[in-house]
C-alpha cells in the first residue's frame, strides 16, 4: 500500500526532473492526418503514416490505409504485432474471420499473411504496432524482400522529400 497523500498532493504534478536520459514524447495532434501528403505510399493502393519509428527498440507504430483494390502482400512476422480497426474493414487470405471498424487483433509471431479489403469497402485504416521485421514471401515461403524500422524511416525521407515537406520531416516520429 502506498503511504497516505494529503488531498493537495494526490493533485500535484511530479515533483523531479525526468531521467536525463530519457527520449522526448511523442505528441501527434491529428493522427489520421487532413493532409494528404501524411500519408506514406507503399505499394498500389496502399500507404502508412508514421506515429512512432523506434528505432531505438526495433518497431514501429503506423496507420495502415488500404483502398478496396490494395493488397498488402504476403508476409511472416517473426515477431507479434498488434492492431486496432479504426475505419472499414478488412481479412487475411490465411484465415476466415473479418476484422471490422472498432476491432482489435494480435498476429502472434509465426504468422504469414495477405491482407485484402473487401469488395464493399472503399478503404480501411489500422493502427498497427509492428515489431522487428515484415518478411515478404511468395505463396511457398520464399523470400521475396523485407521491410524494418530502417526501411519505413527511409521510405519517409524519400515520400516527404518528394511531396515537399523535406526529408527531415520524419525525424518527429523517430526514437
Ligand atoms: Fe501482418
Amino acid at each position: 500500500m502506498a503511504a497516505e497523500q494529503t488531498d493537495d498532493e494526490k493533485r500535484m504534478p511530479y515533483q523531479l526532473p525526468f531521467p536525463k536520459d530519457a527520449l522526448e514524447e511523442i505528441v501527434v495532434p491529428s493522427a489520421i492526418p487532413e493532409d494528404e501528403r501524411l500519408w506514406v505510399p507503399q505499394a498500389e493502393n496502399v500507404w502508412f503514416r508514421p506515429l512512432c519509428l523506434n528505432r531505438s527498440q526495433g518497431y514501429w507504430m503506423n496507420l495502415l490505409k488500404v483502398r478496396k483494390s490494395g493488397v498488402l502482400a504476403r508476409h511472416r512476422h517473426p515477431q507479434g504485432v498488434h492492431g486496432m480497426v479504426l475505419k472499414g474493414r478488412w481479412y487475411y487470405l490465411e484465415h476466415d474471420w473479418v476484422a471490422e471498424t472498432g476491432s482489435y487483433v494480435f498476429e502472434p509471431p509465426g504468422e504469414t499473411h495477405t491482407l485484402v479489403v473487401p469488395e464493399d469497402c472503399e478503404e480501411m485504416i489500422t493502427f498497427f504496432q509492428v515489431n522487428g521485421i515484415m518478411y515478404y514471401v511468395d505463396p511457398w515461403g520464399k523470400a521475396t524482400g523485407y521491410e524494418d524500422v530502417f526501411t519505413k524511416i527511409a521510405m519517409c525521407r524519400e515520400h516527404f522529400a518528394a511531396c515537399g515537406l523535406g526529408e527531415d520531416y520524419v525525424e518527429q516520429f523517430i526514437r
